[in-house]
């Protein structure tokens, strides 16, 4: 029990299952706090009725009068309101942020660090209402919540605030020097699946960089953005540093992507959203980075415990309700081993129980949307037409949950590597399985994708670990339960993206470097 003690203390991401398993299971056995916040809202019922946007300091009022709707997914009721903003609600945002540029562009290494540890310290004092706010408008598991959603969104600021301590913005090279200057005005555009998580490493390397920004998180789950600008106003942020503003993607996203005095767009998302930010900035040359989808393999080597391995496959799309852009949704299984596998897929299944994300119990949610769980069933049922062997789950509800839109852990088997299922991300609790022969060939199954965000690796033999993990073209590779590292760069390979966050890389993104020749000594 001690090394998964441990293992709590140092959670690491959503991204390695195993450790997501071992959490469970010491939940499961009841030996840890556990969030029993409910449907009440409580305090956080002002923020739920919150039509503002934070500009310049203060919560201000749209210069419009729509609204957007946020549905809790476990209960498909109305949990509250938010602005939909305006154009002119983003260019006053933009404006701010411009005004602050100038000055704290200028504020030293020292001062950032200090406010990147006083907004982790007001972060960790909204702990319960983080657990609260993302439990139900993600419908993410209230354990996971509070394990892996709020503790994720914590680690960047802590350990950018780390790494920014030593970071070198000047070098002196014998022909030159070179310093590397904020970039500017940034739009941060994000997803709702890991709600503080995406929004944290970008805002934390902008202000390690001395960056200004405008965010707009995703509409679907915007109180945790909004969590987050209070926590950035009790911390001190200084006015027009940070800027809130909610609205649509389709009005909002692409207003930012567009607009001619934002600097660079650091978004995170799906790949045809990324296309039109792609185009917007191509227009005035601004630097975009794009994190975006994967179909990641998990390469299961001859040699693997069958059951740990089937553990790690069920983990990888049972987590998060499979809406995770590194999830392992490709077992890539020798021929040898393939009965068994299934065989230990169906034992272990019950030990992930989908249901009620209020309840610690839980293992899996419900999808964020009727709409995404619609995707998810119409990818289902390609599988089925497609010939594959459906191992577990299907269509429909899982029994008893009627309302909420849940689905079903589904497992197809005898998947051909270039079915649909097998080649286009769902985003849902969905795997499939694949045969393999030798290694050269899952190694080649596996780079057999547009995408290259993720690979998993379980085994036991040192070079065949290592062949595979280094054979395997994507940004992050975890062999067995390896933890993740809040310092390295996170990004994508292919149509995964453009660019890395994370650390040191993630406080890049948000400079440009300056060459100076000839500067007098
Ligand atoms: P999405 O539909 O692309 O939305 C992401 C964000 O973009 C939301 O804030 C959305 O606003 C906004 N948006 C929508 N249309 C836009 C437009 N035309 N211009 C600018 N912005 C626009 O993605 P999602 O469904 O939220 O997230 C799931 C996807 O994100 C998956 O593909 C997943 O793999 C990927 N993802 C990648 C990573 C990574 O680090 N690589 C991490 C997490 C998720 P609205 O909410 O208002 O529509």
């Amino acid at each position: 029990m001690l090394p998964l003690m441990i293992t709590l203390f140092y959670p690491p991401a959503c991204y390695t299952p195993l450790f997501l398993y071992k959490m469970f299971i010491i939940i499961h056995i009841g030996n840890i706090y556990l969030c029993t916040q409910s449907q009440d809202k409580g305090a956080c019922n002002d923020m739920y009725n919150n039509v503002k946007h934070f500009i310049n300091g203060e919560w201000v009022e749209s210069t419009g009068n729509e609204t957007i709707d946020v549905i809790n997914p476990a209960t498909e009721e109305k949990m509250g309101t938010i602005s939909a903003g305006t154009e002119e609600d983003l260019d006053k945002a933009v404006q701010a942020a411009r005004k602050a540029f100038p000055s704290f562009s200028n504020t030293t290494r020292e001062e950032r660090v200090k406010l990147l540890d006083r907004i982790a310290d007001e972060y960790e004092k909204r702990k319960d209402d983080f657990i609260k706010v993302i439990t139900q408008e993600l419908g993410s598991p209230v354990t996971f919540t509070e394990k892996t959603q709020y503790e994720m969104g914590l680690r960047h600021f802590r350990e950018t605030a780390k790494i920014l301590r030593d970071f070198e913005f000047t070098e002196q090279r014998e022909g030159s020097f070179i310093q590397k200057d904020a970039i500017g005005v940034s739009g941060l555009i994000t997803p709702w699946n890991f709600p503080t998580n995406q929004l944290s490493t970008k805002l934390a390397s902008a202000i390690a960089a001395g960056s200004t920004v405008i965010l707009k998180p995703a509409s679907q789950t915007p109180y945790a953005a909004m969590l987050v600008a209070e926590v950035f106003e009790a911390a001190g942020v200084p006015k027009g540093v940070f800027n809130l503003v909610n609205g649509s993607g389709s009005k909002i996203g692409n207003a930012i992507s567009s607009h001619p005095d934002i600097d660079f767009v650091s978004f995170t998302g799906s790949g045809g959203v990324g296309t039109k930010i792609m185009e917007n900035a191509a227009q005035d040359i601004t630097k975009v980075s794009l994190e975006l989808g994967g179909k990641s393999p998990i390469i299961i080597l001859d040699d693997a415990d069958v059951k740990y391995a089937a553990r790690n496959a069920i983990t990888n799309i049972a987590a998060n309700t499979g809406q995770v852009c590194t999830a392992g949704t490709r077992a890539l299984v020798p021929a040898s081993m393939h009965d068994e596998f299934i065989e230990a897929i169906k034992e272990l299944l019950p030990e992930f129980p989908v249901g009620d994300p209020q309840d610690k119990n839980t293992f899996t949610g419900p999808q964020v949307s009727e709409e995404q769980w619609n995707t998810v069933q119409d990818y289902i049922q390609k599988g089925i037409d497609s010939g594959a062997t459906l191992v577990a789950g299907g269509t429909g509800k899982p029994d008893g949950l009627e309302t909420g839109f849940y689905s079903k852990l589904t497992v197809f088997t005898d998947v051909n590597r270039d079915d649909t299922i097998a080649q286009e991300e769902i985003f849902g609790p969905v795997l499939s399985v694949i045969t393999y022969n030798d290694l050269d060939e899952a190694i080649e199954i596996a780079n057999d994708t547009i995408y290259g965000l993720a690979g998993y690796v379980v085994g036991e033999n040192p070079e065949t670990l290592t062949k595979a993990a280094k054979g395997i073209r994507a940004g992050r590779i975890t062999v067995n339960d390896g933890k993740a590292d809040f310092s390295a760069p996170f990004g994508g390979f292919g149509q995964s993206g453009i660019g890395r966050e994370w650390g040191d890389y993630g406080i890049e993104e948000f400079l440009e470097p300056k060459t100076i020749l000839g500067l007098p000594n």
